[in-house]
């Protein structure tokens, strides 16, 4: 069986990789990967890397948050096999309530989930001496995703079960018409392939990349408020923008200094005395209900898009939910 998957983001790659698992059609399958930019060419690659389950302005648990986190550690153990090294790292996450709302959400949340624990401002200054002294969240179960790497090591596992790729772009579905079947997980570029437009919305994301400031220890885990600060490689990952009705799908960094470091600094100020080294931008592909979707086309065409700004947390779920979905529709 021939199958096509259009889009090497989290979710083509994990719909690959679920599909390669199949015992029954594992041996028949011939599976080609198409992206026109490359291994994680639209927002899977930039993404920041969090990854827990009580994302979200109010930090309540998401919906089928425990059950995504879970397929996606899986998927993540897949990946550090095949590179014989981590792709990911649980420091935590330390979520600050700079709002009256975020102090009422993060409290609520913190009373009803055990994984979620309240600290006192004086508290939360102990473990990071130079932040702006209020109250907050500890989750310590929180995963920081090294995402380039993470798709590196799940395409090559996919690559390892005899998957190909080619770096194209695809115009038309009928110019994969040799295929059995085609999945389209091109994220929020999905209508552009559809006669029958989905219910989705890109919104752009940016986030940059600066130095550190020496003389302050970076803390051990991700924060996060208005804005979040990741480590990354001995840099600072600040993120993010939200920005509907964007023009172009390039990196704006004047927006997003002007709209992220005011947030940053509002949390750690030291943040003031770094240096801007880069900015990267990609679009999130949003749904009414910000869940992602999953649905059969027609006989031969499949979709998974819709990720929002959690695709860490669905794409290994809603990948394997989908191809028990086409299995029992393929393997009669
Ligand atoms: C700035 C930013 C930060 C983020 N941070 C996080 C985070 O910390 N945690 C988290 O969980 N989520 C985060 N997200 C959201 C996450 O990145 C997305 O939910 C996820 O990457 C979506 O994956 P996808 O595979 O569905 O789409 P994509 O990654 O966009 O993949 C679609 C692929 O299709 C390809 N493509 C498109 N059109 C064509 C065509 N015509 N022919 C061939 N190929 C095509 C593209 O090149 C692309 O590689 C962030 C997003 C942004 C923008």
């Amino acid at each position: 069986m021939r199958i096509a998957i259009i889009g090497t983001g989290l979710s083509g790659l994990a719909t690959g990789w679920f599909l390669l698992q199949n015992p029954v059609l594992s041996s028949s399958i011939q599976l080609t990967f198409f992206d026109s930019k490359g291994i994680g060419g639209g927002a899977s690659g930039v993404a920041a890397g969090l990854l827990h389950p009580y994302a979200g302005a109010s930090a309540k648990l998401n919906r089928h948050g425990w059950e995504g986190f879970k397929s996606t550690l899986m998927l993540l153990d897949v990946a550090a096999r095949q590179l014989n090294k981590p792709v990911a790292r649980q420091d935590g996450l330390l979520r600050i309530a700079l709002s009256e709302k975020q102090l009422t959400d993060f409290w609520l949340s913190s009373e009803k989930y055990q994984e979620v624990r309240w600290m006192s401002a004086a508290e939360t200054t102990a473990k990071v001496p130079y932040l702006s002294p209020y109250p907050g969240i500890f989750i310590s179960e929180s995963i920081t995703v090294d995402c380039p790497l993470y798709l590196e090591g799940l395409w090559q596992a996919c690559q390892r079960r005899g998957a190909r790729f080619e770096v194209s772009k695809i115009d038309s579905p009928t110019q994969l018409s040799n295929f059995d079947c085609v999945v389209f997980a091109l994220g929020a570029e999905v209508n552009n392939l559809l006669t029958d437009p989905l219910p989705i919305k890109g919104i752009k994301g940016q986030i940059l990349c600066t130095t550190w400031p020496s003389s302050y220890p970076f803390p051990s885990f991700a924060l996060n408020s208005q804005a979040y600060i990741i480590q990354d490689k001995g840099n600072c990952i600040v993120g993010a923008t939200y920005e509907r009705g964007y023009k172009n799908h390039e990196p704006d960094i004047d927006r997003a200094y002007q709209e992220i470091m005011p947030k940053a600094k509002a949390l750690i100020p030291v943040l003031g005395e770094t240096e801007l080294l880069s900015c990267r931008a990609g679009i999130r592909a949003s749904t009414p209900d910000h869940m992602p979707l999953i649905k059969k086309l027609d006989a031969r065409h499949w979709v998974i898009t819709g990720m929002g700004s959690k695709g860490l947390l669905y794409h290994a779920l809603y990948a394997e939910n989908l191809v028990k979905m086409m299995i029992s529709e393929l393997i009669p």
